[in-house]
């Protein structure tokens, strides 16, 4: 039996880490949605509704699991049982990147491989930044994720709207 993990931070789950997840869960038995507790980056959505999104996201392909972790991910991966670490690529940037971290984590894990999946192209130059920062600007993001992440999102803008200090951080500079 061949176990994955798709770490990664989900903020918020869209559909080019949606169908990287199905594409995963079709190739190994069993594959764990591993949502990154506290990453060194600027958070929209708290580890709770990252989940959520996540569970609701993914809650009708019985193989994929989606679950909360921290820490180092080889380590991770060995607490569960994983063999396998899924990433997705989308431009050529995201290889540089991706490349660096498969060494480092084979360097520490030699036992555990890392899988990469190319991205569909429907969602070759989807991002979770792009995303939240368009739904934070008003745009239209039907396209890029589910109807409860673009809800979520609706509602994360009012109550960003409401609190002066606490407002949204661009990513991208699709305001100006
Ligand atoms: P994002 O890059 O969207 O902010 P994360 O950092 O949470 O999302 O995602 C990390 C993992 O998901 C990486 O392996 C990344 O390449 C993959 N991923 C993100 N978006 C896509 C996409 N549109 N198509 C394929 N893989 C993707």
């Amino acid at each position: 039996m061949t176990n994955a993990i798709y770490p990664a931070s989900f903020d918020p789950i869209h559909y080019g880490h949606i169908d990287i997840a199905k594409r995963s869960a079709l190739i190994f038995d069993r594959v764990i949605v591993a949502v990154y507790d506290r990453p060194l980056k600027n958070l929209l959505f708290n580890i709770d509704e990252r989940l959520q999104l996540a569970e609701q996201a993914l809650r009708d392909v019985p193989n994929v699991e989606i679950a909360r972790y921290s820490g180092l991910t080889v380590e991770y991966a060995r607490q569960v049982g994983a063999q396998v670490i899924v990433r997705g690529l989308r431009v050529v940037s995201d290889f540089e990147l991706e490349w660096h971290m498969a060494l480092t984590n084979k360097q520490l894990a030699p036992d555990i491989e890392v899988v990469c999946l190319m991205t569909s192209q429907a969602y070759a130059f989807l991002s979770s930044s792009t995303l939240r920062e368009v739904a934070l600007l008003g745009g239209d993001v039907s396209s890029m994720a589910p109807s409860f992440v673009v809800e979520a999102l609706r509602r994360k803008a009012i109550e960003r709207a409401q609190d002066p200090i606490n407002q949204p951080v661009p990513i991208t500079s699709l305001r100006d």
